[in-house]
């Protein structure tokens, strides 16, 4: 069975991470949806709220498993008896980053990471934008999904 985790933050969810998913859907007979919980970092949307963010998404999606987890990625990976790694690549600032993340989990664990560029118009669509937005009033609709809109 090929299956992949797709770790983040989902803070909150966005087109941007539903247009990697759903790209990926084809590609592994399981994804597995992980909030990393970080106890250092500061979140808009408590971990309930993003949790129910990715069930409701996803509710019609049998192959689509939401859950959280803590410590290494690799860790979770291999408890899951995941092979892959899912990544959504914006531009070449993300490629960096995940580039020497996804070699450092492939040298820890032998886990490979797959990495999606994101449909064309999608680039600009970021989860640290939608806050931005939603900190000044502004709207955001345009760049998340109707269960994060409805918030
Ligand atoms: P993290 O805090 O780990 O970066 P995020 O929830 O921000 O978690 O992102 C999770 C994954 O989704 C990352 O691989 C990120 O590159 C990808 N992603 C987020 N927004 C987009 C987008 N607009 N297009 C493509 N990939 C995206």
């Amino acid at each position: 069975m090929r299956k992949a985790v797709f770790p983040g933050s989902f803070d909150p969810l966005t087109l941007g991470h539903i247009d990697i998913i759903e790209r990926a859907l084809p590609l592994f007979d399981e994804i597995i949806l992980a909030i990393g919980t970080n106890s250092e970092k500061k979140y808009m949307f408590s971990l309930e709220e993003r949790l129910s963010f990715l069930k409701e998404a996803f509710k019609e999606e049998t192959k689509i498993k939401v859950t959280t987890y803590s410590g290494l990625t690799v860790d979770f990976c291999k408890k899951q008896e995941a092979a892959f790694i899912l990544r959504g690549l914006r531009n070449s600032k993300d490629l960096e980053f995940e580039k020497t993340i996804g070699q450092t989990n492939f040298q820890m664990a032998g886990i490979d990471t797959i990495f999606l560029v994101n449909s064309p118009g999608k680039s600009h669509i970021s989860s640290t934008v939608v806050r931005d937005i939603i900190r000044h009033g502004g709207d955001y609709s345009f760049m998340v999904p109707d269960v994060v809109r409805k918030k």
